[in-house]
Formats: C-alpha cells, sequence, structure tokens
C-alpha cells in the first residue's frame, strides 16, 4: 500500500460536497401530497407527483422560507428573483421526464460553514450555492426477481441542494462540514438530518493535485452517502485510489462513482465524460418569486440562537471552556436546558457538569432527548445550589438525590432531601465526632502525616465520607480534618 506520509507530502486533496437536504415540510414541494417518511408505496401521490398531462405544480410556501432561512443562517445572499428550471432527463421514477430545480438563479449564493478540527484549528467552508429542488421516485429492484417495482411516495418531495466551492482537504474536514451542516438544520428545525433515513444525501467530488499546483485536477463524484463516517471513508478511499493512480502514471477520469460501505470501496457508476445533457429551461407552469425586504426581514425575526452564537455565548459570558461549549451546544434541546440552568444558578460550571455528565449519561442510557427527560431545570437548579450553599454534598446530589428525582420528578426538593436524610451536618462537634473515629481507625496513618506525608488526607476524607454517610460539606470537613490532625502533633 501506500507510505502516506510521503504522498501527502506530494500531493493534496481537493473536495467540494453537494448535499440534499430533505425539508421537513408536511407537504411536497409543488403539491398537496403529504411528504411523510414511511407511507405504504405509492400513498402520497396525485396527478401532479405522478406527472399526469395537464397537471399543475404550485410552489409551497414553506420551502421557500426554510431556504432563506438556512441562507440567513450561513451568511449567504439572499436572491429576491426566483425562477425555476426543467432538468430534463428520462428514468422511470421520474414520470413527468424533468425535476423542477433551479439552475442558473439559485436562491441563496455563497455563504460560509465554520468548523472546528480535532487538532483545534478552524477553517471557513464557503459555499458555492443553495437551491430548491424536488427529489424524484424511488425504483425498487430487490423485492420481485422479474420486476422493478416503483414507489412514487418521495416524487416532489422537497430538498435543498447544499454545494461547497471546491476547498474540503480532507475526510476529517468534510465529515466536520457535515455535522455542523445538519446541527444547523436541526437548529432551524427544517430537517431531521437523519441521514440514515436519507433527509441529507451526500455527493462527494473528490480531485488530487500535486502541492502548490492551482489548477483544479479531474474529479470523480461519489454518489448517495448515507452516513457522515462513510462520507470520510469513501473520500479517504478515493483520495489514496487517485494518488495510486497517479503515481502509477495513470490518467484519472472524470467518472461517477459508488461506494460500497461493506469494502470501503469506490467503483464506476458511470462516465461523466459522457455526461447527461439536462437541457435546462425555465418552468413554464410556474411563476417566479419576488422576495421583497419585507419578507426576508420577516423571517430574520424567526431565527432562533444559532450554535456558533451560543458557542460564543457560553464562553464569554459564562466562562465555561471550549470543550464544554462545545458539547452544550452540539443541540438545540441540551443549549436550551443549560440556558435554563444559568438564569437560575450562579455556578455556571456546576450547571456545565450536571448537564455533560450526569444528566447527558442518564440520557444516553436511555437513548433519549431533552423532549423525554423528566425533571425540571427548576429542580436540578436547586439541587446545584443547595451544593453551593454547602447544605449538601455533590455525589449525594448526583447519586442519590438524582436518582430518586427520576422516579418522583416533581417532589418537592426539601422534603426529598429530608427523606433521604442527605442533609449536611454542620454541626462542627458531630463533624469532629466523625473525624475523630476516622483519625481513631488509622493511627499509622496519622503518624505517616505528621512525618510529612500529605497524601493520606485522601484516605481520611474517604473514610470521613463513609462514616457521615456522605452528610458533611468537603471542603468544610477537609479543614477541620487539617486542623484535628495539626492538633495532634
Ligand atoms: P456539476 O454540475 O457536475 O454537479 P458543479 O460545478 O456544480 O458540477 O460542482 C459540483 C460540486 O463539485 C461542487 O461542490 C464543486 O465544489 C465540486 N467540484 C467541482 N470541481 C471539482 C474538482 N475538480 N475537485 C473537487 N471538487 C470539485
Ligand atoms: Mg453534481
Amino acid at each position: 500500500m501506500l507510505d502516506s506520509l510521503q504522498q501527502t507530502d506530494k500531493y493534496e486533496a481537493v473536495i467540494g460536497l453537494e448535499v440534499h437536504v430533505q425539508l421537513s415540510t408536511k407537504s411536497k414541494a409543488f403539491c398537496y401530497d403529504s411528504a411523510q417518511y414511511g407511507s405504504k408505496p405509492n400513498h402520497n401521490i396525485s396527478p401532479v407527483s405522478m406527472g399526469l398531462p395537464g397537471a399543475l405544480p404550485m410552489a409551497n410556501q414553506a420551502i421557500v422560507k426554510y431556504a432563506v432561512k438556512l441562507g440567513l443562517a450561513i451568511g449567504s445572499t439572499i436572491n429576491q428573483y426566483n425562477f425555476f428550471d426543467r432538468k430534463n432527463y428520462f428514468y422511470a421514477d421520474l414520470p413527468k421526464g424533468y425535476q423542477i430545480t433551479q439552475d442558473n438563479e439559485p436562491i441563496c449564493k455563497g455563504g460560509t460553514v465554520k468548523i472546528r478540527l480535532t487538532n483545534g484549528h478552524q477553517k471557513n467552508i464557503i459555499l458555492n450555492r443553495i437551491h430548491i429542488e424536488e427529489d424524484a421516485g424511488k425504483s425498487i429492484h430487490d423485492v420481485d426477481d422479474n420486476y422493478s417495482l416503483i414507489d412514487l411516495n418521495r416524487a416532489g418531495v422537497s430538498l435543498l441542494e447544499v454545494v461547497t466551492e471546491p476547498m474540503i482537504a480532507s475526510g476529517e474536514e468534510a465529515a466536520a462540514y457535515l455535522a455542523e451542516l445538519r446541527k444547523l438544520v436541526r437548529y432551524l428545525n427544517i430537517c431531521d438530518g437523519n441521514m440514515e433515513e436519507g433527509s441529507m444525501r451526500c455527493d462527494a467530488n473528490v480531485s488530487i493535485r500535486l502541492k502548490g499546483n492551482t489548477a483544479l485536477g479531474n474529479r470523480c463524484e461519489v454518489k448517495n452517502l448515507n452516513s457522515i463516517k462513510n462520507v470520510q471513508r469513501a473520500i479517504e478511499h478515493e483520495i489514496s485510489r487517485q494518488i495510486q493512480l497517479s503515481e502509477a502514471g495513470v490518467y484519472i477520469h472524470q467518472n461517477t462513482l459508488n461506494f460500497d460501505a461493506l469494502t470501503g470501496i469506490t467503483s464506476v457508476l458511470r462516465s461523466k465524460e459522457m455526461a447527461n445533457d439536462y437541457r435546462y429551461f425555465p418552468e413554464p407552469d410556474l411563476l417566479p418569486l419576488q422576495l421583497s425586504n419585507e419578507y426576508i426581514e420577516a423571517i430574520k425575526q424567526t431565527m432562533p440562537a444559532l450554535p456558533e452564537a451560543l458557542y460564543q455565548q457560553f464562553i464569554g459570558q459564562f466562562g465555561l471552556p471550549a470543550y464544554d461549549a462545545l458539547v452544550l451546544t452540539a443541540d438545540k434541546e441540551t443549549a436550551e436546558y443549560f440556558l435554563s440552568l444559568t438564569a437560575l444558578v450562579n455556578n455556571y460550571k456546576a450547571a456545565s457538569n450536571w448537564v455533560m455528565g450526569t444528566i447527558r449519561s442518564y440520557l444516553n442510557e436511555k437513548n433519549i432527548g431533552f423532549d423525554k427527560f423528566p425533571i425540571s431545570a427548576q429542580q436540578i437548579a436547586q439541587l446545584i445550589n443547595k451544593v453551593e450553599a454547602g447544605e449538601l454534598n455533590n455525589n449525594q446530589a448526583k447519586e442519590k438525590v438524582f436518582v430518586a428525582l427520576l422516579n418522583h420528578p416533581t417532589q418537592k426538593i426539601d422534603d426529598l432531601l429530608k427523606q433521604l436524610n442527605v442533609l449536611i451536618d454542620t454541626n462542627t462537634s458531630t463533624i469532629d465526632g466523625f473525624i475523630m473515629a476516622a483519625l481513631n481507625k488509622f493511627p499509622d496513618k496519622v503518624k505517616e502525616y505528621n512525618s510529612g506525608k500529605k497524601g493520606v488526607l485522601g484516605l481520611f476524607m474517604g473514610e470521613l465520607m463513609k462514616i457521615s454517610g456522605g452528610k458533611i460539606d468537603p471542603k468544610n470537613a477537609n479543614q477541620l480534618l487539617v486542623k484535628q490532625l495539626e492538633k495532634l502533633k
């Protein structure tokens, strides 16, 4: 195989991604048919999606709004004069003989998506365009031995095609870009982002060139990748395949490729050099769409806080580490829950620890999201504040109280703490009693401490927690413990 280090010194990869984002509109792009996923075959169809003669399309307002939302979120220029085009080709799952799309005048031009890489670097991925498009139907080849079956439920479902400039440099960057785009469409609530169900499908255009060259090499396009992982795998495989060809002096043909997720290998689907001529022309059955300034302004007013802005706020306003900010803004529900906590507590880092640790582990274990999390931010905030006030031990809060709350999420915190008998004893003489008991148990360790081995403090603290049943404030107890030990010297 390749000596990959040597080769990456010599070559660089150039990648451009085309992502089809399926919009979560109730009806299809240009008719009233339901866009519901998973219906019985050919149940969400009508004369328009079957392409019957004389059937007329009309634009669904929601797709225009969703496209503008995504464009605004990434700083695109919104095209105010829009029309649709026909992309003509023959295929069994396309009964009209053309797809309605936007060719020359996409609704959004330009824009950037910021990605963060594992090495800490950031990069702005520049978009070429976002255009509105309808999906085709589905041909099903593996159900019947003799026939291919056609399901037109997907015919006419609304899509945005999001196209980057050729500037992505690796599989890792492509994966980071897709994760960021998916995060955005979910925040904006315009697509569920489930790649495995086909809600986001990616074509990856991959080429290589010698480092220092500015001209683009011949590209191969890997079609219909259905997970972020597979996009990364397909790109990485494709880069090394092309480098090998190039090293062997073989010409790289512009091909359209398939990726086999089982073997991790790409294979030729068709030659790009014989590409279809789609004979685009303006769709005569749909009126142009004129988007007024007021229309765009009104959409701006409905934009939610976006992950990048929240990320900056969590670091800047709440003083969180970048890692926390990234985890807490991974999805809108997590960010919103954390924000509700910050309105009720002063210790933001403690709130972050609860959300990233205890709560997230629980959600992961149950495989649910915040929408199904039973405990309100008000309840968790009270626990955080009790710990902060030295009335409750953090471990007790996380282990005992949290677990009890999961079963009785609305129980009053004060009652619950009494019931569980976990309120911290602030009475110094009780704590001193615990301390004496702990020290008496390990007289050797007391000697060790006195001879300078401060490390044994941890052992005493552990013992104290055990004896007290966790009902002491660790900070306070630690101070009293040191005092006692000094006295014994
Ligand atoms: P097409 O019309 O064949 O789909 P486009 O010009 O619209 O081609 O480009 C599609 C995608 O391919 C874009 O994301 C673009 O950045 C990318 N692309 C174009 N040329 C190259 C190349 N030489 N190497 C890598 N990606 C490329
Ligand atoms: Mg293409």
